[in-house]
């Protein structure tokens, strides 16, 4: 989703066979976030006005290029076309995930939604997709405040049906300001048009007088790593394909969203939520989310987060007897915004005397040093943990400059993103004492922060990884394509970091409670 501006137009979205004055009128807004509490980098106006690809477009031009993606709102339009109501378009917006939002730009955001949804002649319903996991200063469980904005200005009898991406974190007053919540039930999310459209079909079926929705919210006390959120593999995959049959057997459940939830935002309803809509069996609901709370409760001796540390990771990859073993280091998740300079593991390699070893660190200063040292002569400096203070201290290396490289390489083989042309910048390969002639130990300095998706990466340098005995990655799933073909081992590290995926790595002072899984 871009961040987008939409003029206040009234459409009529197909060629009525009804009289006009019969066709409900729907608005859609929006205002996504998904916000890391942990992230120092504030969110502000400016980051939900980057309209990259959607500039200026605006009314029916805007909901034309809506129409061919396929998100809740192409699925809203989809709803809108079949259900035959009329769409009016307010604001809708998004920014990348970053830190919590500051409170004024939660504030004009607010603001800029419900002036636009007042500025509509006639507003039979609302249609609001909201992440689900925004964090704004002064209200952690934004999403709440958002809807709870929309039902101040138009009452309480308005249809307001919300959805969620699969990573919110809803609260139960949420689910009472708003009329139905659907999320997402498939994470990597393919199903979010499909989501959009059924929102909008409650939606409509409740203006027409045909439904009447009640809605439960269960939160059960745990947190559901982001490592076992895939919905396409066990534990997950039998919930979600049973809330999908849930909802198509029985014609009084109208959805059913069973969330993972978004353990990077410090709010007091984080976590996994089970939210079931039925046509006004309150009893039905109840009974069904229970069913699925226990589902996701009971599968917890499947979720343990049972990975090493960097030391203990280190000391594993060192027995091995078949190498290469690649290290991914999961709080320096390049991909995820951190600063592709942790130490931790280099610290690890360093102390423990690993032989053999390739790590890369992103360290434009260091690099101007091995540059100006040249090939073949000493280098003696502290490397790497200096664009802040998340992801370890600055180790020093000796050794010498084996290399020096423009740093670009290409991929030709289909990896994470499908890119082919990457410039590392100027980089510097050091051959780092301690090493013997068979097992070299390689740091990789670079100008630019690089995810580790291609092995080219470290092949451009003259470096062979099936020489090597361990390789890291700077990364959680974005390196599996490319080190999985070259590597005897992965071995995923509990790293410290802005996104560690281990709960216990962080301070949580908003959480309800202590949930299980936190450590
Ligand atoms: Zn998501």
């Amino acid at each position: 989703m871009r961040s987008l501006i939409l003029a206040a137009v009234l459409l009529t979205t197909t060629s009525s066979l009804l009289p006009q004055d019969r066709r409900f009128v729907v608005a859609i807004g929006g205002l996504m976030h998904e916000s890391n509490s942990f992230n120092p980098a504030k969110t502000v106006v400016a980051d939900f006005e980057g309209m990259r690809g959607a500039t200026n477009l605006q009314g029916g031009d805007l909901l034309a290029s809506l129409r061919k993606s396929n998100t809740e709102i192409s699925g809203y339009l989809d709803g809108a076309d079949q259900e035959k109501f009329d769409v009016y378009p307010a604001y809708i917006a998004s920014a990348t995930p970053s830190g919590p939002l500051t409170k004024d730009t939660f504030e004009t955001l607010t603001q800029r939604l419900v002036t636009s949804l007042k500025g509509a002649p006639k507003l039979d319903g609302i249609l609001l997709a909201l992440h689900g996991a925004m964090v704004a200063d002064g209200y952690p469980q934004a999403d709440e405040e958002i809807v709870r904005r929309v039902r101040t200005a138009f009452g309480p009898s308005i249809p307001i049906v919300v959805t969620h991406d699969f990573h919110g974190n809803p609260s139960p007053e949420l689910i009472k300001l708003s009329t139905a919540l659907v999320s997402y039930q498939q994470n990597p999310h393919l199903d979010t048009r499909l989501r959009g459209r059924r929102a909008a079909s409650i939606m409509a079926r409740t203006l027409r007088g045909e439904v009447k929705p009640v809605q439960v919210i269960l939160k059960p006390d745990m947190v559901y790593n982001i490592i076992f959120q895939n919905t396409y593999a066990e534990p997950l995959l039998p919930i979600t394909k049973a809330s999908q049959d849930l909802e198509q057997s029985n014609s009084k459940i109208l959805a059913v969203s069973v969330m993972g939830g978004y353990q990077y935002s410090d709010v007091p309803y984080m976590g996994p939520s089970v939210i079931v809509v039925a046509d006004g069996d309150r009893a039905l609901a109840d009974r069904e989310a229970k069913r699925f709370a226990d589902l996701l409760w009971s599968s917890r001796d499947r979720i343990v987060l049972k990975i090493p540390d960097p030391a203990a990771a280190v000391k594993q990859a060192m027995a091995e007897t078949k190498f290469p073993v690649s290290l991914f280091d999961t709080g320096d998740n390049v991909g995820g915004g951190s600063s592709a300079d942790s130490t931790f593991i280099l610290d690890e390699l360093v102390k423990q005397k690993a032989t053999g070893w390739v790590m890369t660190i992103a360290d434009p200063a260091a690099v101007q040093t091995a540059t100006k040292a040249g090939i073949g002569n000493t280098f003696d400096m502290a490397v790497g943990g200096k664009a802040d203070n998340l992801h370890g201290k600055p180790v020093s290396i000796r050794g010498k400059v084996k290399s020096l490289h423009d740093g670009d390489y290409i991929e030709t083989e289909i990896r994470h993103g499908g890119g082919r042309y990457f410039s590392m910048g100027p980089t510097a390969v050091i051959e780092v004492d301690g090493g013997t002639k068979d097992e070299k130990n390689l740091l990789i300095l670079t100008t630019r922060r690089i995810v580790p998706f291609s092995i080219h990466q470290i092949v451009s340098l003259g470096i062979y990884p099936e020489r090597q005995k361990i390789l890291v990655a700077k990364g959680t799933v974005a390196p599996r394509a490319g080190y999985e073909p070259v590597s005897a081992k992965i071995i995923v590290v509990d790293s410290p970091g802005s996104t560690a995926v281990n709960p216990g790595r962080f301070t949580f002072k908003n959480v309800r409670g202590k949930l299980w899984g936190m450590q």
